[in-house]
């Protein structure tokens, strides 16, 4: 698997358990989500009411699913933890639903993966806080109704265009998470090395963010690789050079990219002149699924202005073809 894919992997598990910042101060960047957050979070509080549901959206491992908890947290309530595709059912949901305490929080990572079906008993727990149950078959069908406890759902999703807008009209609180700077991924760095144990320098701490494509997740596992690798190859102690050394032996380049990335790039390129190309070619031509190309690689790739979308299609820009160390390419309008 990518060192530097955003998405969860089996070893970040039990790294992440440890280092899931506990309070919104703790938690840092994302200033305006917190604003946000934090403000309607004491509202809440002061009537002694459950928070409105929540929207979280963006790109994979910049920290949606410790936001939630984050929230629950401040809220002093319990949270329960599910995802989108792991509800197939109705009665799934139900089930879950109906174990809720007053002021509980409902997580549903990928909510855009929710079944039709689902979507559409979720709607009036959403609204009215209760629960459509229809009993029987046929003529002799009847539905009956049952009140649910106020409880928070806050849904998380890479991309809120993936919603259908009865769904996304229903949450009182949107909040989109950006990709971190450099300064608030290093504090991010220092802060994991203090809780593993490991000594880094602020040189270090900084080439590891540099790299780590904007999100904690990835910061997170690159130090963990670093550390690995200074043990073994250097004093132990992680300084810019071991750092930038394990980098490189790991193929992370200095702007946090990888193999994968550079192939998309120069197929771009190469195939394509540079695009303008459109995802599914893309996607066909690099044989990546055409949602990795837009859930995981291209964000990064955009946020760096290596790639621009235009209507007929991506294009690779000239920062990105000097990255590269390739010649600029003509542009036909002159
Ligand atoms: P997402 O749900 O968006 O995929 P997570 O919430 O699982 O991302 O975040 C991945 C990891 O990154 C977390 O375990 C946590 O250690 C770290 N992390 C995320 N956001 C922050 C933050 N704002 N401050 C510090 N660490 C963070």
């Amino acid at each position: 698997e990518r060192i530097i894919s955003p998405g969860m992997q089996m070893e970040d598990n039990e790294l992440e358990a440890g280092l899931r910042p506990r309070k919104l101060n703790e938690y840092i960047g994302q200033q305006k989500a917190k604003e946000t957050i934090s403000l309607f979070v004491e509202a809440a509080r002061q009537r002694g009411e459950a928070l409105d549901h929540v929207l979280l959206f963006g790109p994979p491992g910049l920290g949606k699913t410790t936001l939630s908890n984050i929230i629950a947290n401040e809220m002093g309530v319990s949270i329960r933890t599910t995802s989108g595709p792991a509800i197939e059912r109705q009665g799934d949901l139900a089930a879950i639903l109906t174990n809720l305490a007053q002021g509980d929080v409902l997580f549903i990572d990928e909510i855009h993966r929710l079944s039709r079906a689902v979507e559409e008993i979720l709607y009036p727990a959403m609204e009215d806080f209760a629960l459509d149950i229809v009993l029987g078959k046929g003529p002799g069908a009847r539905s009956i109704r049952l009140d649910l406890p106020k409880f928070t759902l806050i849904g998380a999703t890479t991309r809120a265009g993936m919603l259908a807008s009865p769904l996304r009209d229903r949450f009182g609180i949107i909040s989109r998470l950006e990709f971190y700077t450099v300064e608030e991924l290093t504090v991010i760095v220092q802060r994991a090395a203090r809780i593993l144990n490991v000594a880094i320098d602020q040189a270090g701490a900084e080439e590891i963010a540099r790299r780590s494509r904007g999100t904690p997740r990835v910061a997170n596992r690159l130090l963990k690789r670093v550390r690995d690798y200074a043990q073994v190859k250097a004093q132990g102690d992680i300084t810019w050079e071991a750092a930038a050394q394990a980098l490189e032996f790991f193929e992370v380049d200095p702007l946090g990219l990888d193999q994968t990335d550079r192939h998309l790039l120069r197929t771009m390129i190469e195939k394509f002149n540079g695009g303008p190309v459109g995802l599914d070619t893309i996607a066909a031509a690099t044989s990546e699924e055409a949602d990795t190309v837009e859930d995981v690689l291209e964000p990064y790739l955009m946020q760096l202005g290596f790639i621009t979308r235009t209507p007929r299609g991506r294009m690779v820009t000239p920062q990105a073809y000097k990255h590269l160390g390739l010649p600029v390419k003509k542009d036909e309008n002159g």
